[in-house]
């Protein structure tokens, strides 16, 4: 992945498609269309995955709300929306292990009439995933078996658990897999490069697309056959873009996380609140080194910032984990936040939460663009299966999807015989070798010749973290890393998982970039002031003043 080839090729040569928006739907867009043999382009306005992509709650799943809802609403839209994730789950899974994972969840119940109630719901969900089950089947828990898989669990109102099975997905590291496939297959993608005008033919249908180096502020024209819209929340910008008089179709729902100590929850499995006061659900989640607690779903007006949580959403996840686990959590124990705006189709009024995560190919027959709307991350390779269907029937191109079969970057060669193959190759202690694997898979080997090559960078950017010079070269020369925000948030995860920490990488990291990147003194001290306030913003919001720096 070239940068600068790849802006020099995107300005001088004609293409099938243009896919705008480097999420997962664009992404998975652009592997599908390459694969096919189309000439391909994508184009992301910050970086890929930025926005909603990494802030989901990393699950691979059906839904067992959807299917709740399903069945209360006797719901068939609910219930074939569920089905098809089901079945997908574990093709995501297959395609990626190096950053996916099976995932146990429990559900704790307070009578015996819930554990039934649960118990026979997730049988239906154990039914409709068929034979394409990740993991095992549900099963109903005794409250000592409970208390086994979640020590820290309240046993005051606990009389029984149901524990079932879905995937869990490292999902900036994913959608930057999808990206990196795509390229193997030809496809040229484009990190900082924003859609902002069209172009027409003669009979009004788009033609090109202007576009700006939001790095350099350089504006030059992508030209294709047919173009793309995959920027998930932002659909309705493009769709008024391409055509002013399109009703708009997006509705945008905010939800966040929070970060907290494994310790309080020292367990494999993830916990399942059934049910919050406002008819959510809850989880709390094994992610990496820490617990993963969310999400909220409230209306929200589109914003280009990154957001984290505020600090009554903050107390609103706090509640609930005290109601159900033995820990007293208080703000002083929260590591960071992240939150993300939901892409929803638009289906009359109601509430945001109850609306369908189907998805939707809209071909606007006026400017020609063709939209992909709404869906969730387990989808992301169906919904691009049916937007690349839609261009080749646009391009009268007889093609088939093949991608249930392209293994991702970073997994083509790797197996669970890759940590002890890199340790004995390297040297390098548990901690590297298992940090490294699980983010960058078989590539790692790459980052250890890196290492091999030039003993200085082996050397560690803080002596506590695992992250070495090599991994940032790495990321920066080959992963298209160009900001700190790039490495620290989505190469890397550190911002998603431990804010105080990350305050402290960023210094480290900033002139190791500069190196890298040939910034100047100021560039670099600019980068490293505008990160520090990005943070320390989300910090003030979240009401954690404890983590300032
Ligand atoms: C809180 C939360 C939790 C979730 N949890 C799950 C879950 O556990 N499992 C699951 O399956 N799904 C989950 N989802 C849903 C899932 O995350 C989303 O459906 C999915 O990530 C949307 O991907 P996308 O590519 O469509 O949108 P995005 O990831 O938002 O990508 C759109 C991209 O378009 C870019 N863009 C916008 N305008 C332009 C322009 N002018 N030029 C170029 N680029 C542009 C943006 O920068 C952005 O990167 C969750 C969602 C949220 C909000």
């Amino acid at each position: 992945m070239n940068r600068q080839a790849f802006l020099e090729a995107a300005a001088t040569e004609s293409f099938d498609v243009c896919i705008i928006g480097g999420g997962a739907t664009g992404a998975g867009a652009a592997l599908d269309a390459a694969s096919r043999g189309l000439k391909t382009i994508l184009i992301e306005k910050v970086d890929f995955g930025a926005a909603t992509s990494s802030k989901s709650t990393k699950l691979i799943h059906g839904g067992v709300r959807y299917l709740e809802q399903a069945v209360k609403k006797l719901s068939p839209e609910q219930y074939g929306m569920v089905r098809k994730a089901l079945q997908e789950r574990s093709t995501l899974l297959r395609l990626a292990p190096h950053i996916t994972r099976p995932l146990q969840l429990l559900t704790p119940c307070r009578t015996w009439i819930e554990g039934l109630y649960y118990w026979i719901g997730l049988k239906l969900y154990d039914y409709i995933s068929g034979r394409v089950k990740v993991g095992g089947g549900s099963e109903l828990l005794r409250l000592q078996k409970t208390l086994e898989k979640i020590p820290t669990l309240r046993k005051d109102k606990l009389f029984t658990s149901v524990v079932y099975y879905d995937g869990q997905l490292d999902d900036q590291r994913y959608n930057l897999a999808l990206i990196q496939t795509a390229c193997r297959h030809g496809a040229i993608c484009i990190n900082h490069l924003a859609a902002t005008a069209f172009g027409y033919n003669n009979h009004g249908q788009l033609e090109t697309v202007q576009v700006r180096d939001m790095l350099t502020q350089q504006v030059f024209t992508i030209r294709a056959g047919v173009f793309v819209n995959a920027t998930g929340p932002f659909a309705d910008t493009i769709r008024l873009m391409a055509n002013s008089q399109l009703a708009p179709r997006m509705r945008v729902s905010r939800g966040v996380h929070i970060l907290l100590p494994k310790h309080m929850m020292p367990s494999q499995s993830a916990l399942l609140i059934p049910q919050t006061a406002d008819g959510r659900l809850i989880f709390a989640i094994p992610y990496q080194k820490h617990l993963l607690v969310g999400t909220t779903d409230d209306e929200a007006v589109l914003t280009d910032e990154t957001f984290g949580p505020t600090a009554a959403e903050v107390d609103y996840l706090l509640h609930y984990i005290n109601e159900y686990l033995d820990v007293q959590a208080t703000p002083k124990d929260v590591l960071a936040g992240f939150g993300g705006l939901r892409p929803l189709v638009m289906k009359g009024g109601g509430d945001t939460k109850d609306l369908v995560r189907d998805h939707e190919v809209e071909m606007d027959p006026q400017s020609g663009l063709v939209s992909i709307l709404g869906g969730k991350w387990t989808t992301y390779r169906l919904m691009a299966k049916d937007t690349v269907d839609e261009v080749c029937r646009l391009r009268q191109i007889k093609t088939e999807c093949t991608t249930q079969n392209i293994v991702l970057a970073g997994s083509e060669h790797y197996d669970h015989t890759t940590p002890i193959r890199l340790q004995q190759q390297t040297g390098w202690d548990h901690e590297l070798v298992k940090h490294l694997v699980s983010k960058y898979g078989d590539a790692a080997f790459d980052i250890a010749a890196l290492a091999a090559a030039d003993e200085a960078v082996n050397n560690r950017l803080l002596p506590a973290l695992p992250y070495t010079l090599a991994e940032l070269q790495y990321v920066v020369q080959h992963e298209m890393a160009l900001t700190l925000d790039d490495v620290l948030n989505r190469r890397w995860g550190s911002e998603l998982a431990n804010w105080k920490q990350t305050l402290e990488l960023a210094t480290a990291v900033a002139p190791a970039m500069a190196a890298l990147l040939n910034w100047t003194t100021r560039e670099t001290s600019e980068a490293l002031q505008a990160y520090r306030n990005h943070l320390n913003g989300m910090i003030k919001v979240a009401g954690l003043q404890h983590l300032l720096a």
